[in-house]
Order: structure tokens, then sequence, then C-alpha cells
């Protein structure tokens, strides 16, 4: 018996538990002394009223024979499909229910589509980014060159085109950045795939955030992006599903790659390791869609925004260099005094009492450069900020 000797290249990920360990330590030797986190990932307000209302009525259902749900299809319900296909009609893009895969949540189906892409294939992932691309590709042995982010391309590397990868990460809006592609560089990208014949998988987990128009939400509104992409969503940040758990993948059928449609060996895969998402939560996801869920959940995300544009203005009027904040609920900036993203939370911990998260943390090109987040409460963002530029 040999273990998958892959998951021993994995780097131990310290960032999380090591931020928790230094505010135990701030907090044990300053007891009573308030630390205002602007760090967290997480969302914090709580579900819409219409999608609570939902998932009672679904538990309701489960309770009486006639409206109990068993196993359910493993692509997902078709309500909640259909609900997903009617979104993306208001984006204008066109897809069709078979294409759409509901799961619980993008992290698994991120990590899972790696299933049905051979391990010889080559990676290009952003630096800095959401962690779980490298190691996910780590397990599998797959060597991965980054696309490197910094300031001249304001963190939005753009493809080389003597550089030969086949399957390529972009996340838009960024975690940890904040920054969002434009539709003319997502469209270099798209081309560039499809020159190189290589696979985009494009994480839209933020897409919610984005207000700005002229701005995609999805990598299905460039055009040729349905022979070289596949979409990673979630309701996570959209609808505070982080605990509640549902998200869906949109495996377009023009996707062919050694003669085979991803589509159908992402269903294969499905079906075979894949039971389902709960009927309840399903039925909780379709209620997002519906005229006053989209109206709740618009502005739990306006709240956020608002606490993201504090953030990016307070920076701003200092003067210190910034991305996102705008359409995105993620602050990136550049450690002052050129300090190391970890001297700069010491020093923000110590003498503002304000948590946020190292950038080194998403990756090399991070160093330097530091995360803030809008899904904290108000009061928070506001005595943060304040505490921020005081000792920045
Ligand atoms: N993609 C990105 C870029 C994220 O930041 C996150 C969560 O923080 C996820 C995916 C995971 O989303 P989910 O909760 O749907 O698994």
């Amino acid at each position: 018996m040999k273990i998958n000797n892959n998951f021993l290249d994995l780097k131990d990920s310290y960032l999380f538990s090591t931020i928790a360990k230094k505010i135990k330590e701030f907090q044990a030797v300053n007891p009573g002394v308030k630390v205002y986190r602007l760090g967290i990932g997480d969302v914090t307000l709580p579900l819409a009223p219409a999608v609570i209302e939902a998932m009672h009525k679904a538990v309701d259902e489960m309770g009486v024979k006639e409206t109990f749900q068993g196993y359910g299809p493993e692509q997902g319900h078709d309500f909640l499909r259909n609900a997903i296909v009617d979104y993306y009609a208001t984006k204008d893009v066109k897809v069709s229910s078979d294409e759409v895969f509901i799961s619980d949540g993008a992290k698994s189906d991120l990590g899972n589509i790696l299933d049905i892409l051979h391990p010889s294939n080559k990676v290009l992932i952003p630096d800095p980014v959401y962690p779980a691309y490298v190691d996910t590709n780590v397990m599998a042995g797959r060597k991965i060159d980054v696309a490197k982010g910094n300031q001249a391309n304001g963190f939005k590397p753009m493809p080389d085109e003597n550089y030969k990868a086949d399957i390529i990460y972009i996340c838009s809006p960024n975690n940890p950045t904040g920054s969002v592609y434009t539709r003319e560089e997502l469209k270099a990208w798209v081309d560039y795939a499809n020159k190189q014949k290589a696979l985009i998988i494009f994480d839209s987990a933020y897409e919610a955030f984005v207000g700005d128009d002229k701005l995609p939400t999805s990598i299905l509104q460039i055009e040729g992006a349905r022979t070289c992409a596949i979409e990673f969503c979630s309701f996570s940040k959209t609808a505070g599903f982080t605990g509640t758990r549902c998200g869906y993948t949109v495996v377009p059928k023009e996707l062919v790659f050694d003669n085979t449609p991803l589509n159908k060996l992402w269903n294969r895969r499905q079906c075979t390791k894949f039971n389902g998402v709960p009927y309840i939560i399903q039925k909780g996801a379709e209620a997002v869609f519906s005229k006053e869920g989209q109206k709740q959940i618009r502005a739990n995300i306006a709240y956020y925004k608002e606490n993201a544009r504090i953030i990016h203005e307070a920076l701003e009027q200092k003067g210190i260099w910034h991305t996102g904040g705008i359409n995105s609920p993620y602050i990136w900036l550049q450690c002052p005094k050129g300090m190391t993203s970890w001297e700069y939370f010491d020093h923000l911990l110590t003498k503002a009492n304000v948590v946020g998260t190292p950038g080194a943390g998403f990756g090399e090109m991070g160093e330097g450069y530091f995360r803030l987040t809008a899904f904290g409460d108000r009061e928070t963002t506001l005595e943060a900020v304040k505490r921020i530029l005081e000792n920045s």
C-alpha cells in the first residue's frame, strides 16, 4: 500500500492559524483591549428572509409522504438549474440547464474538476490568489507555473504568447486583490486559451460584487469562451451561504478535448462520486433568484460594498497604494514604510488593534501587501479604518 505522495509536497498552511495565535497572544498580555477584525473572508450577515422561508417550507415538505424527497438528481434539481439559466440570461449569456451542475460550493468543484483532467497537464495559476488552486494541483502532482501579479499590471496578469499552458486559472473579482478583469482583458485570455487549446478554470465566486456594467461578471460573456472555459460560482458570498453550502459549475457543451466533451466527463464524474445537494438547501438557493430574494441579497451586498468603499476612500485619501474595494469585497494594499506583510500585521495588531490578512499568505507576489475585507459590520469597519490611518 502506497500513499499519494504528492500530498507530501503540500506546504503547510499556517496563515489563519498563525493569525489566530498572534491575536490570542496579544489578548493574553492586553486583557480587555478590543481587536477590530478586517481579516475575515467569511460573511457576517444572516441569510435573507426569502431563503429562510423557502427552506422552512422545504423542511415541512420533507415531513409529508406526498412531498418527501429522497435522492435527487446528482446534477441538481431542475428548478434550481433553470433558475440559474434565467440568471445567466440577465447577463446576456445563453446556457442550457444541462450545462449547469449544482454543488455544495465552489471549493469542492474547483478541486474535483481535476479528476477529469490528466495529471500531465501544465497549469498556470495567478499569484497572489485563492490558495486552493495550487494545493489541489500539487495533490495531483501537476507542474505549476505562476502568472505574476504586481503593481505594474494592477495585479491582473495577462497572457504571455511565448508561454504554453494547458490549464489556466482566472479569479475575477480576485481574492485577495479585489482586481477585476475588463472585457478586453478577459478576451485576451480567451483568445490565448483557444489558440493554445488550453482550458480556463474561471472562478466567479465574487461576481455579485461587480456593480460596473462595463465589467464582465462571467467569462461566458466573452466571445469564444464556450470552447475554452468552465465557470465556477457560488452562493457563499452572493447570498451568505458559506455555512449553508451551495454552488454551481457551468460546463459548456462546446468544450471538447481529446475528442471528448468535458460536459459528458464531468457528468459521469459527478454521478459516480456525488449524490447531490440537499433538497432543502437547493430550495433556499432557488429563493435567491426570486424577486424578494434578489432584493434582500442585493441589500446585504450593498452593505458590504459600502464597507469596502469606506476602506477604499480612506486609503485613497492617505495616498496608500491599493486595488479592489469598488467591485469587490476585498481591498489589497501596499504595506507602508517597506514593511513585510507580517511586519505590518504585527504593527497593526499592536499599535492599532486591527487585524487584516498578510498578503504573503496568498503567494510569493503577495509579500509586502495586505488584504482587508468588507465583510465586517459598519462600526468595526469605521473604527478600524480610523486606526489604520493613524498608524500607517
Ligand atoms: N473561490 C474563491 C476565490 C474564494 O475566495 C472562495 C472562498 O473564500 C471559494 C471559491 C469557495 O467558495 P465556496 O464557499 O462556494 O466553497
